[in-house]
């Protein structure tokens, strides 16, 4: 943004200050996208990436255009909370306080990824919504390319990303740092072109170091190694039942739609960062008292994972004790459950060669077995010499932070059909 633009626009009706604030910002995205097509054909040139073989039928007029209605849109957002709140420039400051900076972008980028995880699925859970808005965002000729890098319908863009990033504005304007808005716009806006590149991006580590330059808040990203990729937004467009993030995969991975499939654990990781940092950014100012404490924090918060790792190490004693805990005798009693030793009459006929999966449904034990082998573990259950005995959980209790941990550390899957079927399939297991 212009400094010295500010005053010269204060003056006019707020229209047109908003028409001048959001012109500003599409200049500056449109700077970004060149810069991105720039280092995308360079790379192309050496070979480094591949353009997919989607290419994009309509003319590049059209596609400009269809920058300018829909992909800049989301950009009125901004133009409009400061034309409103900061029609001057003179209380928005321009230094660059690198770590309180920081501090402010982790609580954005999270609710800002939340935000577009659950508003993009909206649009394509609600048929209606997805006919008349989003579906133009979809069209097979119209995306995947960098020219036309976004192509949607405005009120998607004003959805997705305009009220959002209004409301970074409006943090920004109150606080009266410049860079709070700068800094995600233009990461946004590189995710944005990257992403819609057409470009198979073996570069995508790279592309992150990219990234991080803009906004260093990505470190978190992949500090919880789940961090998004161009090519996850690609398989979005070849796959619309996946990936629906933007930033983050955490959404993804607990709504088992991410494409590919993650570990569990990085959920976990997201979790403990969340409770890391939140916390401290709010209620612990030390920590920006200087780069020495906040590096420090950073340090801190890549060991994180230790507690996981020490999970994972003990995890046949820690599974082993929690079988042997009396409760689970307890809810067998109380969920009226019997329970034979093998050969007693009603004792469950296993048949050792052969691979079971046991369900249990948190709103009811439709299978027995679950319990058996649950509870069974290491005490003479019926299923306990089965060579592969898995236990699957039901969506929500599989879905719930730290739960889900704790089942897959006991072998446990989410009951998906997706899992289930790759689980009876698995030609290595079976
Ligand atoms: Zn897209
Ligand atoms: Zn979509």
């Amino acid at each position: 943004m212009l400094p010295w633009l500010g005053s010269t626009v204060a003056a006019a009706p707020l229209a047109l200050r908003t028409l001048a604030y959001t012109s500003s910002w599409v200049a500056h995205s449109l700077i970004v996208q060149m810069l991105v097509w720039g280092v995308l054909t360079v790379y192309n040139r050496n070979g480094l990436s591949k353009k997919n073989t989607r290419e994009p039928a309509l003319p590049v007029s059209r596609m400009l255009l269809a920058d300018v209605f829909g992909y800049y849109s989301w950009m009125i957002g901004a133009g409009l909370v400061q034309a409103w709140y900061n029609p001057t420039m003179d209380s928005w400051g321009f230094e660059f306080p690198f770590t309180k900076l920081l501090w402010y972008q982790l609580p954005i980028i999270m609710a800002y990824d939340t935000w577009f995880f659950f508003v993009h699925r909206y649009a394509h859970i609600n048929k209606w919504l997805f006919r008349h808005v989003h579906a133009m965002h979809h069209r097979n000729d119209a995306y995947l390319n960098v020219t036309s890098n976004s192509f949607e319908h405005p009120i998607d863009g004003l959805m997705v990303v305009g009220i959002p990033v209004g409301f970074v504005a409006l943090l920004g304007c109150h606080i009266g740092n410049f860079w709070t808005l700068f800094v995600p716009m233009h990461t946004i806006a590189c995710i944005f072109v990257f992403g819609h590149s057409g470009y198979d991006l073996a570069l995508d580590e790279w592309h992150h170091v990219a990234l991080l330059a803009i906004n260093p808040m990505l470190l978190i990203q992949l500090v919880t190694a789940n961090a998004a990729v161009p090519m996850d937004h690609e398989d979005h467009h070849t796959n619309p039942r996946v990936n629906f993030s933007l930033f983050f995969t955490f959404w993804d991975d607990l709504f088992d739609c991410s494409h590919p499939k993650r570990a569990p654990f990085t959920f976990l990781l997201w979790f403990v960062s969340l409770f890391f940092f939140v916390p401290l950014s709010l209620y612990y100012e030390w920590i920006w008292f200087g780069p020495a404490s906040f590096f420090a924090a950073l340090v801190l918060h890549i060991f994180t994972p230790l507690p996981n790792a020490v999970y994972k190490l003990l995890g046949g004693v820690v599974s082993r004790t929690v079988s042997r805990l009396p409760i689970w005798d307890w809810m067998r009693r109380d969920l009226l459950l019997t329970y034979a030793e093998p050969g007693q009459p009603g004792a469950f006929d296993a048949d050792p060669s052969r691979r079971y999966i046991f369900c249990y449904q948190p709103m009811g034990v439709q299978a027995r077995g679950a319990y058996y082998t649950f509870a069974g573990k290491g005490r003479r259950s019926p299923v306990s010499k089965l060579h592969d005995v898995k236990l699957a959980a039901g969506r929500v209790l599989w879905g719930t932070p730290i739960v889900q941990q704790l089942l897959a550390l006991y072998d446990c899957c989410d009951t998906s059909y997706a899992t289930l079927s790759a689980l009876l399939t698995d030609k290595e297991l079976s």
